[in-house]
């Protein structure tokens, strides 16, 4: 059965480029009733950031995107942490090294800083430590085996490197990219296990992919340039690899490169899921705190980079996972466009329950009728759950001035004629409700030959200080009979 994981590695908050890795991952495993995985790639320890993993998880959790097996939920193939199998990375460098398709090195960084200065001087095209420069370093090739065996026994500093094969075609064929082909000589003999007992990125991500039973190994395009070694890794090893699908970079908004991490500390727009300081205090913003909500996010990354292929645009998760396919991921890169998200959030507000919007204002409100007045009043215009409050000022606070625009083409003869009036026919409503407010406007202005909807304009600029805005006998409700009286004499004055 399908096995995918998503491996980030903790080195600082996820970024939204690698919540749609997780996405994507999540979604083909549903669709194939299989498993997705969540494994944390800590062996970098130079490149550690301490609270990097519990952010992870909790993007995820915060999003829906559920692992099966992990560190936290646990699983037949714990532990998930890298850091915490290194023994496992020992036991499989010492069986490449049994079968000779790995070796020992000695170099010191001086003696590996000098070969690279020879081979640049000497206009190398690919200065690189490979099957012909090995020939020149101290290493298993050049060393015998009673010497290098002397120098792991006495402690020496080594690492173990890949012996790459001299002529050797790589060919896979990725879900996405189609055919690839590498020749052996381009790659170069990579560290697999470091001098410090970790292993690099690249053992320990095919070992465990191969131990965690992986099946398809969806990742970003950035990670396709190591696939090949990848191929190598598993010859080496005498395994099959898995399937590879290496999914389309996210461009910024204009499409000029790549979409960066820089472009969240920017700050235009959030890239990452929820908001991240860092130990400089800077801080990230993330579409949580911006007020995104999850199934805004979700069906907004969903369309990055790949289509279902119809008209439709909206989907919940499980639509998602019945509409996903790898064969309709887009080759080329997806423009991450914002607008996008907003649209998508506006979309799903006005699907939210009632009850939960209202319990969402209330806690800025702290009133819960007014809190359900707002919503009813705003429901449908914001972008933002924070709008229905932020988009109404002058429901807490009486205009401090009014738009002069709206003053010079609505504050007419008429208008200062009816205002009176109305004042008058408010002071006779008793329980100041939109039906009853209308009703006595909608009465008692013919009486006086003014056409109601002729100064209605001018009565919300009285009221608000604006020319537009949401339903103004309602807000004329929420305001209360004193104070909207209070403001139309100010008004008038
Ligand atoms: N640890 C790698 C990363 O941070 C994983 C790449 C892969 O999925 O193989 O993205």
């Amino acid at each position: 059965s399908v096995r995918v994981r998503f491996a980030p590695s903790p080195t600082g908050p996820l970024h939204i480029g690698g919540v749609r890795t997780a996405l994507y991952n999540y979604l083909f495993a549903k669709k194939n009733g299989g498993e997705f995985i969540l494994r944390i790639e800590d062996t970098d320890q130079s490149r550690y950031v301490a609270g990097a993993e519990e952010y992870i998880v909790d993007s995820l959790k915060w999003l829906g995107v559920n692992f099966d097996e992990g560190q936290s939920v646990g699983g037949p193939h714990a532990p998930y942490r890298q850091s915490e199998r290194k023994d496992i990375y020992h036991k499989y460098a010492q069986q490449l090294i049994d079968t000779g398709k790995a070796y020992y090195a000695f170099d010191t960084a001086d003696e590996l800083a000098e070969m690279r200065a020879e081979l640049e001087a000497a206009k190398v095209d690919n200065p690189s430590y490979n099957s012909v420069t090995r020939m020149k370093m101290k290493n298993s090739f050049t060393l015998s085996k009673e010497e290098v065996e002397a120098k792991i026994a006495a402690g020496e500093p080594h690492v173990i490197r890949l012996n790459v094969p001299i002529k050797e075609e790589i060919r896979f064929k990725d879900i996405i990219r189609d055919w690839v082909v590498v020749h052996s000589s381009t790659i170069d003999d990579k560290v697999l296990l470091k001098a410090d007992g970790m292993p690099t990125y690249h053992l320990a991500n095919i070992v465990d992919d191969h131990e965690m039973g992986i099946t398809h190994v969806i990742r970003g395009e950035e990670w396709l340039p190591s696939a090949p070694l990848h191929v190598l890794l598993y010859r080496a090893f005498g395994w099959q690899h898995p399937e590879f699908a290496h999914l389309p970079l996210l461009l910024k908004p204009e499409g000029n490169g790549k979409l960066s991490k820089r472009d969240g500390l920017l700050g235009d727009f959030p890239v990452f899921p929820m908001e991240w300081k860092d130990e400089a205090g800077e801080v990230s913003r993330g579409f949580r705190e911006d007020g995104y909500l999850p199934e805004a996010v979700l069906n907004f990354l969903a369309l990055l980079g790949w289509n279902p292929g119809t008209e439709q645009e909206f989907f919940n998760l499980e639509e998602l996972v019945q509409a996903f396919s790898l064969e309709k991921i887009n080759k080329s890169g997806a423009r991450f466009d914002i607008q996008k998200a907003q649209w998508f959030n506006e979309h799903y507000i006005k699907k939210m329950p009632e009850s939960e919007l209202v319990a969402q204002v209330n806690a800025m409100v702290n009133d819960e009728p007014l809190a359900a007045n707002l919503v009813t009043l705003m429901k449908d215009r914001v972008k933002f759950v924070k709008e229905i409050v932020s988009e109404v000022p002058y429901l807490f606070n009486a205009p401090a001035e009014y738009d002069m625009a709206i003053v010079e083409k609505k504050w007419d003869d008429l208008a200062k004629k009816a205002m009176p009036i109305i004042v008058d026919l408010l002071k006779g409503v008793d329980d100041f409700t939109t039906e009853n407010i209308h009703h006595a406007i909608w009465e008692g202005l013919p009486e006086h030959e003014i056409k109601p909807g002729k100064v209605m304009q001018a009565l919300r600029l009285a009221v608000t200080g604006v020319g537009n805005g949401p339903d103004l006998m309602l807000m004329l409700q929420i305001l209360g009979k004193d104070e909207v009286i209070g403001r139309i004499e100010r008004a008038i004055e």
